[in-house]
């Protein structure tokens, strides 16, 4: 398992996201012809070499300055938008402009005992699975998406999506085994904090209200099923913010070191539970904004959910086709065959 989240942002970088190496170490080099002459006094020597140093300093720190901002726009104040800034950066990969349609569709709660707006039943699943497949759909992973879009992987030509949000322990406990049963592919999108209360509290794998612990995401990623995603760490709340939007006369500063704090002990987590640091965002209530891409981006997130029902054009060679990836609901009231329909719309 790779050591840290730094390691692996550093070794995960491209497409669209390039972080070069953090740091100016340069600094001067060691010289010690610094303009002597024999006539000359130490005094002098003394005042040559500082200005030259000085120079090399305000070169170095002005390269430093530079190349912070570059990797970490979250801390370079720009006003652009940050998907004109994606769009701007360098694409790259093979048949760039090759297109696929991808559908993605979002569950919540897998319960025998009620059917909801974000509640369906086992058999509904298992009629979900058969019916995708029935349909030429194939399901496929946030990884094997980014790959596509970044030119360095394929995807079939009808990609599905399947997401779970919240990371409860029904997902598993009924989901895995028909995800198996059907050699399907899944992404949960766990929330830090109802994960932590889980693990620490013992209350845990009761499917009828609890959250997936730490060491049951590293069983889902060891299944090969299951990809984890993020859906925040403690953001999942309607208060103080609204999902990770900015608050009433919250400095940008102060929102984006909140969402950096937030967002990177959830992607560290996940690291740590999995060995796999996430590449998806589920946006907690689909809320999103310009600077929350800015944060993720930098934490390695490249595939944006959101909860605007609409399938999405995945575009090689063009990252920005990853950031607003919309979702279908699987409301618990609606049919497999209903279901169908929307996403074939
Ligand atoms: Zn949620």
């Amino acid at each position: 398992m790779p050591a840290t989240l730094g390691a692996i942002l550093y070794k995960n970088k491209g497409c669209g996201d390039d972080i070069p190496a953090p740091g100016c170490r340069g600094g001067a080099p060691a010289n010690n012809n610094g303009g002597s002459g024999h006539t000359k006094g130490m005094r002098e020597k003394v005042k040559f070499f500082g200005v030259w140093a000085g120079a090399v300093i305000a070169l170095c720190a002005a390269v430093f300055t530079l190349a912070c901002v570059r990797a970490f726009p979250i801390f370079g104040g720009e006003n652009t938008a940050e998907s004109a800034r994606v769009a701007a950066e360098v694409t790259r990969g093979q048949s760039e402009g090759e297109t696929r349609e991808l559908a993605v569709v979002m569950y919540h709660n897998i319960l025998k005992s009620s059917k909801g707006t974000y509640t369906v039943s086992p058999a509904q699943f298992e009629s979900d699975l058969a019916a995708y497949e029935a349909a030429g759909y194939e399901t496929v992973f946030p990884s094997e998406i980014v790959a596509f879009v970044c030119g360095e992987g394929d995807l079939p030509q009808k990609p599905l999506l399947l997401t779970f949000d919240d990371g409860r322990y029904n997902n598993m406990y009924y989901g895995l085994p028909l995800l198996e049963k059907y050699g399907a592919k899944a992404a949960f999108y766990p929330v830090g904090a109802f994960s932590a209360f889980s693990t620490d509290s013992g209350d845990h794998s009761n499917p009828n209200y609890s959250h997936l612990t730490w060491a049951q995401m590293g069983e889902l990623a060891a299944s090969g099923h299951v990809e984890l995603g993020s859906h925040s760490y403690n953001m999942h709340r309607y208060e103080p913010r609204f999902g990770v939007r900015r608050m009433k006369g919250e400095s940008k500063l102060d929102y984006r070191k909140a969402l950096l704090a937030d967002a990177g002990r959830m992607q560290d987590a996940v690291l740590r539970a999995t060995g796999t640091l996430p590449l998806s965002y589920a946006f907690p209530f689909g809320a999103y904004s310009d600077e929350a891409y800015a944060v993720l981006r930098a934490l390695g997130v490249k595939l944006f959910l959101t909860c605007s029902e609409h399938t999405t054009t995945l575009r090689r060679g063009d990252p920005t086709t990853l950031m607003r990836v919309g979702r279908f609901n699987r409301a618990g009231e609606l049919s497999t065959a209903a279901l169908l329909q929307k996403l074939a719309e």
